[in-house]
């Protein structure tokens, strides 16, 4: 793989520009971001030494409207990354109809290797740090990898604090008795859970034939597996950074999930009560899990983990992308040839953000929606969606990633032509 993460990114845009009727205008300003902080992060170690993370914030476009995205704390978190994630939320918005524009933001740092004092000191310092750029109106930040709700409370705190107001809209993913919303910890799943509803009818799945296998159980990985299994699929294999288990007769998500609770592993269990005992099989590496001969392939952990390296060797038929940017450009390319459905991370993992738009006006309104309420019209929207982008990709023959991407560009562009076209204002003079 060559280039920078961001390069690849773009490539997926360029190609669906040619399907866009969107102005020269509007595709000059999608080339780059709004603003890209870079701040330095000084926290007190509780062996009284002090550290200097480096942290990010990228506002990719605003023309829908305030900027949102995650905070992701990873030890590989750098300017590229974040700048594509932010651009990934851009795309992700616009596609979903949500009154917002994209941002991301990160810490380079490995957050397994502080204590949960130097965590709290670490966000409420990276919020000191950010305090300008962040508000309700402006760009509201939520939850990504290896951040939760209780890191979301500390900064919503925190932002509150220097601005001397109670603002829980400024931050989304908070936990329920600061503000945030009933169902956002399972949203991402949820959503995807419901592309796949809306989808896979039409290449006529049926649940209980249909392996799958995951990879990453954290808070999207977890929720989706557990929610197929539910829901009759036949969830084989599962995996996290330490690696992966298989077994070709299915596994017992919940005990699963159960037992990396209490232990912090991925193990093949079967729990009843509190007791857990190992069942049948085997231990297979990360790369492993890609390759399975499996129905579905759920990547939700991290970005490039399907490129040209694996692409070939891929066997799914089909690929939900919970993660953001798990396939590369290069590698998409292979699949489409291979005929293989990549259904695309800017709609899959929607749910996560629409869920935060919901938080967001609840806070707005302060009042608060019932669990059913938020689920309903989370369904509503991803399967309004889904539809969309899939009878888009059935009248121009074109893959559904770009068919989304060109759904987006449709609503990105509006908002700019809405500002003044280059006709409008030559007809004028
Ligand atoms: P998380 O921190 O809850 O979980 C991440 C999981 O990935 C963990 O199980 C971890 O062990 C695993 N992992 C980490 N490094 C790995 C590696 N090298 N190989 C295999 N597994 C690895 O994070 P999350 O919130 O579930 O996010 C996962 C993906 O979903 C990310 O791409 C994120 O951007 C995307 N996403 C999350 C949300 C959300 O609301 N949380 C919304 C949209 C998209």
């Amino acid at each position: 793989m060559s280039g920078s993460l961001f390069e690849d990114a773009s490539q997926k845009l360029e190609k669906a520009l040619k399907y866009s009727a969107m102005s020269e205008d509007a595709i000059e300003r999608l080339k780059y971001p709004k603003s890209s902080v870079n701040v330095s992060i000084p926290v007190r170690m509780d062996d009284g030494s002090l550290k200097v993370f480096q942290g990010y914030r990228v506002r990719y476009d605003d023309t829908r409207g305030p900027t949102k995205g995650g905070i992701r704390y990873y030890p590989t978190v750098s300017m590229d990354e974040v700048q594509s994630l932010a651009f990934w939320m851009t795309f992700k918005c616009a596609a979903l109809g949500l009154p917002f524009g994209g941002a991301k933001g990160g810490i380079t740092l490995n957050p397994k290797e502080l204590s949960k004092f130097e965590l709290e000191r670490l966000s409420r310092s990276y919020i000191d740090a950010l305090a300008d750029f962040i508000g309700p109106d402006l760009d509201i930040p939520a939850p990504d990898v290896y951040t939760n709700p209780m890191i979301m409370g500390w900064m919503m705190d925190q932002y509150s604090m220097i601005h001397r107001r109670i603002t829980p809209a400024v931050v989304t993913g908070k936990p329920i008795s600061m503000g945030g919303s009933l169902g956002r910890d399972a949203a991402t799943a949820m959503g995807a859970f419901n592309v796949m509803e809306a989808l896979l009818p039409k290449f006529n799945i049926v649940r209980s034939n249909t392996t799958v296998a995951v990879q990453g159980f954290g808070n999207a990985g977890a929720n989706i597996a557990e929610m197929l299994f539910q829901a009759g699929y036949k969830v084989v294999a599962l995996g996290d950074s330490q690696g992966a288990i298989y077994s070709k007769d299915g596994l017992d998500v919940p005990s699963v999930r159960q037992f990396k609770e209490s232990t912090r592993r991925v193990k093949a269990v079967y729990c009843e009560g509190s007791v857990c005992n190992l069942v049948d099989h085997e231990e297979i590496s990360n790369e492993a899990l890609l390759e399975l001969d499996v129905d579905i392939l759920i990547p939700a952990a991290l970005e490039n983990q399907i490129t040209e390296a694996n692409a070939a060797d891929i066997k799914a038929k089909f690929i939900f992308e919970v993660a953001n940017g798990p396939v590369n450009f290069a590698g998409d390319e292979i699949l489409n040839q291979k005929g293989i459905h990549v259904f695309p991370d800017i709609l899959v993992n929607a749910g996560g953000v629409t869920v935060s738009y919901f938080e967001w006006v609840q806070n707005r309104m302060g009042f608060y929606w019932t669990l059913d309420e938020v689920n309903s019209r989370l369904k509503q929207k991803m399967v309004e969606e889904s539809e969309r982008i899939w009878t888009l990709s059935q009248e121009k023959e074109i893959s559904l990633r770009t068919a989304a991407y060109v759904h987006a560009l449709n609503r990105l562009g509006e908002a700019v032509s809405a500002r003044g076209t280059k006709a409008y204002f030559i007809e004028r003079v």
